[in-house]
């Protein structure tokens, strides 16, 4: 807690440098009324803003979009030291994230744009139109593992969709979300409280979801959406849920054994493990289990993690996740698996770590790690690998190689998940028209792509009357003889099926 002379005693909290706990800035802990004042000035500028209408709001986006893409090496930097991850992951984060910003500016209108609907023949009188209206004022509250990538799947999409924001970065990367919302300050000087930013722990995130917010899209754990969902059932506030996830590979017969654990390392291991779409399990069939692991094997045991530059990984963002990494691998070795490269944890830093032989009950198999390790599992079949990978309580995505593609897509569309990637490992989060999402555990609702656009908006439906029906069927003054006449006609229409 600090204070400044003469003014009320301001709540603080550090940003630290994961690499060596360094404080790297002091932020304010925003409390339930400076949130709501927050949420109510961003209601004002969400008229303006929604009034501007497609074509008024792109070059505004395009303004923000030239901010980020012009400021990319001070960002990326950033992102190095707050987050720990390498400084040329941060840019290929940026870049993915700037895509999304255009992609959704040029397809506002074409996606929400109003559009006349077919009325049908009872309704032959009526023009029907159907167009998407924004919500108001959305509440983004985002994880730290891709502090920029990840929020901006929702701020883009709900501002190119006439919305405000609100953005409640974590409290582990609050720089980072500092940094993005002076970007669009500075592109957009004219509607500044367009796009803002609280900062603080849990409670301020849950007073966002109370100060009057129309939706709040969160990303984060499942536990703590449980949280978010609670508190935005109080006010029947609508929820974008993006949670964790549990993602397995399969790995079946006559598949490149390579390509496929090139990918598996990069899925599990990029990120330092902490990517909701990581690859956590691969499930490999019997012929081509050995080839596999072997290749998996020796290229995790080159990678290096560390913070020097050249570095594969960094080290663990949030300081709390290294005791449940350490707790899965204990739980794995424990219950009879063994870590054929890697198994161990110095500081911050975990080593590249593949297990096998790790029972299916195990904290390593069922529990979201969140770590630069992954489990790889014999299977007889893609049948029993399919069966093995969709046993969790999560579904965000997936990825399969076999022998063809057109076998991998077969054995994708049987993956209980959002997403699904063949012959790679991802891809689909860097497609801007695929919808980004899951089921289960891992959440609803969807984020880039039409989908996407959509989740921030409200379908209105509009009639327009052109004439009058020759005999009217809503009104007091129907004829006797009309409910024969209906009787007749649904029997005609309907009656022979
Ligand atoms: P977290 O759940 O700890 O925190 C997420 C955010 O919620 C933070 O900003 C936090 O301050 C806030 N928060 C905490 N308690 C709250 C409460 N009671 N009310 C409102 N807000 C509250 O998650 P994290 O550790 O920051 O992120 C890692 C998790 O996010 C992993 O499970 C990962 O899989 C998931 N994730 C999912 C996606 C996706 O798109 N599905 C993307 C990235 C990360």
């Amino acid at each position: 807690m600090t204070a400044t002379l003469g003014a009320p005693a301001i709540e603080t909290f550090d940003s630290l440098d994961p690499a060596t706990g360094a404080v790297l800035s002091t932020w304010p802990v925003h409390t339930d009324e400076q949130v709501q004042a927050t949420v109510a000035s961003a209601s004002e500028a969400a008229r303006w803003w929604g009034d501007l209408g497609f074509a008024g709001r792109k070059p505004h986006l395009a303004a923000w979009r030239g901010e980020i893409a012009r400021g990319m090496p001070e960002l990326a930097a950033l992102m190095h030291s707050e987050n720990g991850k390498p400084y040329a992951d941060a840019v290929l984060e940026i870049t993915l994230a700037v895509e999304h910003i255009a992609w959704a500016a040029r397809n506002a209108r074409r996606v929400l744009g109003s559009r006349r609907v077919r009325s049908g023949m009872l309704a032959a009188n009526q023009a029907s139109t159907l167009e998407y209206a924004p919500l108001g004022v959305v509440g983004v509250i985002g994880p730290w593992n891709y502090p920029v990538f990840t929020p901006m799947g929702s701020l883009a999409y709900a501002l190119a969709a006439g919305n405000a924001v609100v953005f409640k970065p974590s409290e582990h990367t609050p720089a980072i979300g500092a940094w993005l919302v002076e970007a669009w300050k500075r592109a957009v000087p004219q509607a500044p409280d367009v796009v803002q930013l609280v900062t603080g722990f849990g409670p301020t995130g849950a007073a966002l979801c109370r100060a009057g917010v129309d939706k709040i899209a969160f990303t984060g754990s499942s536990a703590t959406g449980r949280k978010v969902m609670a508190a935005c059932a109080e006010g029947l506030v609508p929820v974008l849920m993006e949670c964790g996830g549990k993602d397995a590979m399969i790995v079946g017969d006559g598949a490149d054994v390579k390509a496929a654990a090139d990918a598996a390392l990069w899925g599990a291991m990029s990120n330092a493990g902490q990517t909701c779409t990581g690859i956590e399990r691969v499930y490999v069939t019997d012929a081509s289990y050995d080839g596999f692991l072997d290749e998996l094997t020796s290229r995790a045991a080159k990678l290096r993690p560390g913070s020097a530059e050249g570095a594969s990984y960094g080290p663990i963002t949030m300081p709390g996740q290294i005791d449940v990494i350490k707790r899965h691998l204990a739980d794995a070795l424990a219950s009879g698996g063994r870590a054929v490269t890697g198994g161990t944890v110095e500081g911050a830093l975990v080593a590249p770590t593949v297990l096998v032989d790790v029972p299916e009950t195990s904290a390593a198999i069922t529990q979201e790690t969140f770590g630069p390790t992954v489990t790889v599992t014999r299977v007889a079949d893609v049948d029993e690998a399919v069966r093995l990978a969709n046993a969790t309580s999560y579904g965000l995505a997936g990825s399969v190689f076999a022998a063809s593609s057109k076998a991998g897509v077969e054995v994708a569309r049987r993956l209980r998940s959002g997403m699904a990637s063949v012959n790679s490992v991802i891809a689909f989060a860097s497609v801007p028209g695929l919808p980004f999402g899951g089921v289960g555990e891992s959440g609803f609702g969807r984020i880039h792509g039409d989908d996407g656009l959509r989740e921030f908006t409200r379908p209105k439906a509009i009639t327009r009357q052109r004439f009058a029906l020759p005999v009217p069927l809503t009104s007091f003054e129907r004829p006797d003889g009309v409910t024969g006449q209906l009787v007749r006609l649904a029997r005609l229409r309907h009656g022979r099926g």
